[in-house]
């Protein structure tokens, strides 16, 4: 029989208590990550990265109050921790706003108290704020109940970001103006590829988001006046599409007036929809209004198909790739596609087939300059990406970079070239960082404190140890 008692539920700790606890170390373990950062930077702060002669451009990665650092810093820490160089940025910011600004808020990561996820969100969202402002933050989100939790642990990150809205406009009023302007500033639209669909993520200006907004509102309307009976969210994203297709928008247009025009016959010998009729004048909307959906969900037969793109249409550069191994076809930046997916793009788009250059063939040129043919077979190698460990900016964006510098007799062909993204081919130019390449897509680098590494096919590989300065140096001199 079982007889527990009070005393026994109290001592006796479940599967939740034992996460909890494992949660609270999670997060203490966090705490000391950002101190062994901060350790680390403090020691190299007086040891310049950049070679003498070179740029060495110190720079603040954390908010006001905080030291500047190297801008080659993340160089290091970014592969030395697994972190791409936005990532390794992010990090070393986020520890020194912590240390610098946020240090109530820090205490409770040390304890365990908060999710570091939580305290990483706030250290972002205040990173421009004074330092009076983000000490009124830290002040206010670690105010700890009778238990000890602290405010920012106790509700959702929806009232966080209230607060340190308030907290901004409050103390410094010219501020909602300032970041209108910056929002302004930063405005964008990002479409990138992820698990077979694209993702598209951007900031508009209010009039045009509002524009867009209810454009794609009325070609949705539009499409289930025409029976297509797909959820909202489909419609709204087959209507994002349509906007690049001129064609497509006039058939569907045309389709609706010549429905509209039936329906209005029929609305002329049917009184009991007058109703209708004149609401729909009085507001003044000349979109159509959605028919009822048809019994069982079915689609009605003349619901709108969008035609193949024939007229007007832009030329569409895809770079498909046949993996030997598996059999299969893949899309350059969206991975492995299927026979149906091919189709739809293939019916969307004219199609350029772009000959396969091969990897494995050197191509030579007589000057500094890489030809585009170079640049674009170095731009296919790697995974696609920046030859840097870690790395993942796009290699045919980058820039192309000599190993053996050309001053010194390196030429510019296949075996001496790679390409490498803006950021990390300055890090090569002006700080220690060397990098061999010992056979065709094979790439090893060594770091300023002499870690090693092996970067190939879009991987980077750790290699155990680290070289001493004067190994390192010597090797950096014969290389230059
Ligand atoms: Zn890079």
């Amino acid at each position: 029989m079982r007889a527990a008692t009070l005393t026994d539920e109290a001592e006796s700790k479940d599967g939740l208590d034992i996460a909890l606890d494992a949660r609270r170390q999670l997060a203490q373990t966090e705490a000391a990550q950002y101190d062994a950062l901060l350790g680390y930077l403090a020691d190299t702060a007086d040891t310049p990265l950049a070679r003498a002669g070179g740029v060495n451009e110190w720079t603040r990665y954390g908010g006001s109050g905080t030291p500047s650092v190297s801008e080659y810093a993340a160089c290091e820490v970014g592969p030395a921790l697994g972190l791409s160089a936005s990532g390794s940025r992010d990090l070393i910011a986020d520890a020194l706003d912590l240390t610098y600004r946020l240090p109530r808020l820090f205490a409770c990561l040390h304890e365990g108290s908060v999710d570091a996820w939580r305290i990483r969100k706030v250290a972002r969202k205040t990173r421009k704020f004074t330092l009076a402002q983000a000490g009124d933050a830290d002040r206010r989100l670690a105010a700890a109940n009778v238990d000890g939790t602290p405010l920012i642990a106790r509700v959702s990150m929806g009232r966080v970001n209230q607060i340190l809205d308030q907290i901004r406009i409050t103390e410094d009023p010219d501020d909602p103006e300032n970041q209108r302007n910056e929002n302004s500033a930063r405005r964008s639209v990002s479409i990138w590829p992820d698990d077979g669909v694209a993702r598209i993520s951007g900031t508009l200006s209010l009039d045009d988001g509002k524009r867009l907004d209810q454009r794609l509102d009325q070609i949705v309307e539009s499409l289930r006046f025409l029976g297509d009976n797909r959820p909202h969210g489909i419609l709204r994203s087959v209507a994002l599409g349509m906007l690049d297709e001129p064609d497509s928008l006039d058939d569907l247009y045309h389709q609706v007036q010549t429905a509209r025009a039936g329906e209005d016959t029929q609305t002329d010998n049917q009184p009991d929809q007058t109703d209708q009729t004149d609401q729909t004048s009085q507001t003044g909307e000349t979109e159509p209004t959605p028919n009822p959906a048809p019994p069982d969900g079915a689609e009605r037969p003349d619901a709108f198909t969008r035609p193949t793109r024939t007229r007007g249409s832009r030329a569409t550069t895809l770079y498909l790739h046949f993996d030997r191994t598996w059999g299969t076809w893949s899309l350059e930046d969206v991975g492995a596609i299927t026979r149906s997916e091919a189709a739809e793009i293939l019916g969307h788009s004219h199609v350029t087939v772009k000959p396969v250059i091969d990897l494995e063939t050197t191509i030579s040129a007589t000057g500094y300059v890489a030809p585009p043919r170079l640049k674009e077979q170095l731009g296919l190698m790697n995974g696609l990406t920046c030859t840097f460990p870690h790395c993942t900016r796009p290699a045919r964006v980058g820039d192309y970079d000599h190993i053996i510098n050309h001053r010194d007799g390196g030429p510019t062909n296949s075996r001496n070239g790679h390409r490498l993204c803006r950021y990390h081919h300055r890090a090569k130019t002006f700080t220690a960082w060397t990098v061999q390449s010992p056979a065709p897509g094979i790439w090893l680098w060594q770091s300023p404190a002499g870690r090693s590494y092996l970067v190939t096919g879009g991987t980077t590989t750790k290699l155990p140890g680290r070289t001493t300065p004067t190994i390192r140096n010597r090797r950096k001199r014969d290389a230059a």
